[in-house]
């Protein structure tokens, strides 16, 4: 095996390009007792207009009547409710969260369509659905109008006051949204949807590929294996003592209530400390190598059986997430490797296919050139391999080149935000404008 002059491979960013990048931010927030009242009543408004104008859609529908038009709808459930003393609150929040919520059900509805006649590629996506009061996390968003960045470093939201913010990291620009959300334990968060400009880091000539799998978090191509900490795997020890905890709770008792609670707490404990430490370790991968090859697991596939708790719990898919946005960010290359290609069949070192091996099979001799594997490590140095062969022929999902000059969104498809399928990065890319 020779070493490669990668650099040659990575460096064709044209000087003239301008890239810019839509970044996500979240903050969590603190509001006030009265001011956690108004968002209850601002959440319950917005779900009320979201679940009437699926109503409407719905009845029209099985009327027979054509599908109604987004202002007419706006008209009926908002404008013309408000007039009626079955609806007459709607005028205690602020317009702006209505008509946004109401611009979801568009999209969710738009969404569906597209999915439907092929326009849209990806999983099928279903019919919106009512919206409930138990549902995991409840939401508002607001637009320009409905709120505003007080000098005092506070947050204003119409009809719900100046909200104090936790600001964990500066915004790089003036959002031009914010959407309000209250999570499952009870915290509340606020995200700004920002146009960034990319921080490209110094060129390095080191790339490497990654192999994530179950008896290491992840391997790298150096044959470097990374595992969760100690503090992570004890709390995530503690979360699972306390969900037994609560399955042996009589359904319904005080005491049942109080364990589910504090398993939710935990749990939300956990999920940050994870996100905390998934942060750290990519942004050392991205910043320690010019391109990073990562095999993709479907978690689909293995969603259906016992190992898809294990799969979530690693939380592969976010991780992945963040090595692509921070991939764009600093100029570095990214591509994921099909799960199809045989990283485990193939000799890193001479490049002989001797076959599939079952998982116990750790190690392992080449019949052919007598080379000695470990397979996680073998597996790694084949997904870099292969992440070059994708670099050379111009298949990377993120490259310091855009394909050509001129206006184009490059395909970052991961992390663009779905109702349903949110999950909390502080920061994620929603999409990428080359000007
Ligand atoms: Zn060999």
């Amino acid at each position: 095996m020779s070493a490669t002059p990668i650099l040659s491979l990575y460096s064709h960013r044209p000087n003239d390009t301008i890239m810019l990048v839509q970044l996500r931010y979240n903050y969590r927030v603190y509001p006030n007792a009265p001011q956690r009242r108004a968002l209850a009543q601002a959440f319950g408004c917005a779900r009320v207009v979201f679940n009437d104008g699926l109503r409407a859609r719905q009845e029209a529908h099985a009327a027979g009547l054509a599908y109604l038009k987004d202002t007419d709808l706006q008209k009926q459930v908002i404008t013309a409710a408000k007039q009626t003393p079955e609806r007459a609150w709607l005028a205690d929040v602020s317009s702006v969260v209505l008509v946004q919520s109401l611009r979801d059900l568009h999209a969710a509805y738009r969404n569906f369509f597209s999915s439907l006649t092929g326009k849209r590629k990806g999983p099928k996506v279903a019919l919106p659905r009512l919206k409930s009061r138990k549902d995991r996390k409840q939401s508002i968003r607001l637009t320009a109008n409905g709120f505003s960045l007080r000098p005092n470093g506070r947050l204003y939201v119409a009809k719900v006051g100046d909200l104090r913010v936790r600001w964990s990291r500066t915004l790089p620009s003036a959002p031009t949204s914010v959407t309000v959300t209250m999570d499952a334990s009870g915290r509340y968060w606020c995200s700004f949807v920002v146009d960034a400009d990319p921080d490209i880091l110094p060129e390095l000539d080191t790339d490497t590929g990654m192999d994530l799998g179950l008896n290491h978090f992840a391997v790298l191509a150096d044959g470097r294996k990374v595992d969760s900490p100690k503090f992570l795997r004890r709390a995530e020890k503690k979360l699972k003592r306390m969900q037994k905890a609560l399955s042996r709770k009589a359904k319904g008792s005080n005491n049942r209530d109080k364990a589910r609670k504090k398993v939710a707490r935990q749990h939300a404990r956990v999920a940050d400390r994870r996100r905390d430490w998934q942060h750290k370790l990519s942004t050392q991968i991205i910043r320690d190598n010019q391109a990073v090859f990562v095999e993709t697991l479907s978690a689909r596939g293995l969603g259906r059986t016992r190992l898809a708790k294990s799969v979530h719990d690693a939380g592969w898919a976010r991780f992945v997430a963040m090595l692509e946005y921070k991939a764009v960010k600093h100029g570095r290359t990214f591509a994921k490797v099909d799960r199809a290609f045989p990283s485990s069949q193939v000799c890193s070192a001479c490049g002989f296919r001797d076959g599939p091996k079952p998982l116990h099979v750790r190690a392992w001799t080449c019949e052919n050139c007598g080379t000695m594997h470990d397979r996680d490590h073998n597996a790694a140095k084949n997904v870099l391999f292969e992440g070059r062969r994708i670099v050379a022929a111009g298949r990377a999902e993120t490259q310091n080149a855009p394909p050509s000059a001129g206006k184009t969104r490059m395909p970052v498809p991961a992390q663009r935000v779905e109702a349903g399928t949110h999950q909390d990065p502080q920061m994620r890319v929603v999409g990428i404008q080359v000007l």
